[in-house]
């Protein structure tokens, strides 16, 4: 039942009936691309890949922020059977150097405003040409790729084992990993996710906010924006006043959003003053989202004029293509759930199998108990690139993807993730969810913002939890005032050891805690 077809084959169809319709909208400007015309860019930029002697698995990387030319030259680079690999905007020169031999890229996409940083990274990689969108002297641009007069390519592609992107993992616990997707697991994806979504078949505006370079982000512009013909509006960045006009000015029926979003749409005062009665869903994923927090924002957004408004969650991750479980429609629950509990990840997507395992004796955990999560089913990577070590540890032989993520199911199917394997502070033969504990200090109104790690004590041997707090503007609070809250509502093994007060928690462009960077403060 999964399409045998390439991702731009599949994707594109969508809005094969409505050539006029707009697929892509830059958040800025208000410029557009139909989806007439995106079909026949996708075909020059293929053509053009082709005729400079690119064939079918040679890597294309990616250095670009969101625009609307973006899904142009990823599904471009797909059609001409090529692999798009796209690399975080925020990396320094050093890092874009890393992935760009890792990968063997032949050739780098870029903007101008990188063009510096992707000149120093690409010397000493196998890259022979820099492309440079919106032009520079000396290089291609996209308006030469897409004017060139080359002939169209065909190629032939087998969906289940030719790779259509490589993604970098976050590099959240370590190095980033590539990861090799095929065709056949993205179109997977994109179709597991279908059922699950009351489509209002060419009435979707989709902000895309999170970035494309992020698997996430890359998702949500093959998802309901594309593949289900609606349309895509784009934004560089994420900037509270700008995402909320043009949700407003775009009338957008679906953000897909990262917890630190959910965060601003409870607490920030500004949410107010906009007209976000558009709105029909948005979804969380990347990290924890606390299901307080995620009860506010939809509280406060159904203040607005409509009531539909749903703040939903996704679990997913680069190796799942990346989504194994999302909160469904209401109409789309399935026979006897009448809702998913806030806080929960929702249920499996359609074809994917969930296992519970107990780490230290591999067996499935009992029932509602905590566990892995291992997760097998079509949207599962073929392995890590060049990592050999790293995949026989993350994917076994009967093609379970163990998680590293700590997850609980109820009696209805409702996922919830508990926080990573590896994130766990272990206290006394306790384990100890960060996520949690952030959790409860985000529910003090003194509070903007927190993270919490686990210290090692020299003299216990035990790792005691820390917390790095941001003050709401103008709040009075203590170390001791911190502590004492937490304490008040957590068993006492779980209660915070240590404050500091900081004036922004590190994160990533996904939306997650760099609790690395934290730790690495102190
Ligand atoms: P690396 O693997 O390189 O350390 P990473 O795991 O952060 O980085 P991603 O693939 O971007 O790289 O993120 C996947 C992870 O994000 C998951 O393993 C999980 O820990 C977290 N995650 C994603 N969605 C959710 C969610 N809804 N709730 C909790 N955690 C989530
Ligand atoms: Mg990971």
């Amino acid at each position: 039942e999964i399409p045998e077809q390439s991702v731009p084959e599949f994707v594109l169809a969508g809005g094969a009936s409505r050539p006029d319709a707009p697929a892509l909208v830059d958040g800025l400007t208000g410029d557009s691309i139909s989806h007439g015309q995106l079909a026949t860019y996708v075909d020059r930029v293929a053509a053009a890949l082709a005729a400079r002697g690119l064939r079918k698995g040679d890597v294309v990387a990616v250095l670009c922020p969101n625009t609307m030319w973006y899904p142009v030259v990823f599904h471009g680079i797909a059609r001409a059977g090529c692999v798009m690999s796209p690399i975080n905007s925020l990396y320094t020169a050093h890092e874009v150097a890393f992935q760009l031999k890792d990968s063997g890229a032949k050739v780098l996409v870029t903007v101008s405003p990188f063009l510096d940083r992707a000149l120093e990274a690409v010397e000493r990689t196998p890259v022979d040409e820099v492309v440079v969108m919106d032009g520079a002297e000396g290089h291609a641009s996209l308006l030469d790729l897409i004017s060139s007069d080359a002939p169209s390519v065909q190629v032939d592609i087998d969906p289940a084992e030719d790779l259509v992107t490589l993604p970098y993992s976050s590099g959240t616990t370590g190095l980033p990993k590539g990861v090799m997707l095929t065709h056949r697991n993205l179109v997977a994806n994109v179709s597991q996710s279908r059922p699950l979504v009351e489509l209002h078949e060419g009435d979707e505006r989709i902000i895309a906010v999170l970035p494309f370079f992020h698997i996430y982000g890359l998702t949500v512009l093959m998802n309901q924006g594309l593949q289900w013909g609606g349309t895509v509006v784009t934004l560089p960045r994420f900037d509270l006043e700008q995402f909320l006009r043009t949700i407003q000015d775009q009338r957008i029926t679906r953000a897909f959003v990262a917890p630190p979003i959910v965060l601003a749409l409870a607490k920030h005062p500004m949410v107010d003053q906009f007209d976000l009665s558009s709105l029909r869903s948005i979804t969380s994923g990347a990290a924890p989202l606390d299901e307080a927090l995620a009860q506010a924002a939809q509280d406060r957004l159904r203040k607005g004029a409509t009531d539909g408004v749903v703040v939903a969650q996704g679990y997913g991750m680069t190796e799942l293509s990346p989504v194994s479980h999302t909160t469904p429609d209401v109409t789309r629950l399935p026979e006897g759930v009448t809702a998913v509990p806030k806080g929960s990840v929702g249920l499996a997507l359609p074809n994917t199998e969930c296992r519970l395992v107990d780490p230290a004796t591999g067996q499935d955990a009992a029932p509602g108990e905590r566990g892995e999560l291992w997760v097998r089913g079509p949207q599962v990577m073929k392995g890590y690139l060049n990592n050999e070590e790293a995949t026989a540890e993350t994917l076994d032989a009967e093609g379970w993807l163990h998680t590293g993520d700590v997850a609980i199911v109820d009696a209805n199917g409702c996922y919830t993730v508990v926080d990573r394997v590896k994130e766990l502070i272990k206290y006394k033969g306790y384990q100890v969810a960060p996520a949690e504990l952030e959790a409860v200090l985000l529910g003090n109104p003194a509070i903007a913002d927190a993270a919490v790690i686990g210290v090692k004590d020299e003299e216990s041997g035990e790792e005691l939890p820390k917390a790095f707090v941001v003050k709401a503007p103008g709040a009075e609070l203590s170390e001791d005032e911190v502590v004492e809250f937490v304490a008040s509502r957590v068993a006492p093994h779980k209660k915070i050891r240590s404050v500091e007060f900081i004036e922004q928690v590190p994160k990533s462009a996904a939306g997650k805690i760099l609790r690395k960077e934290l730790r690495a403060a102190g």
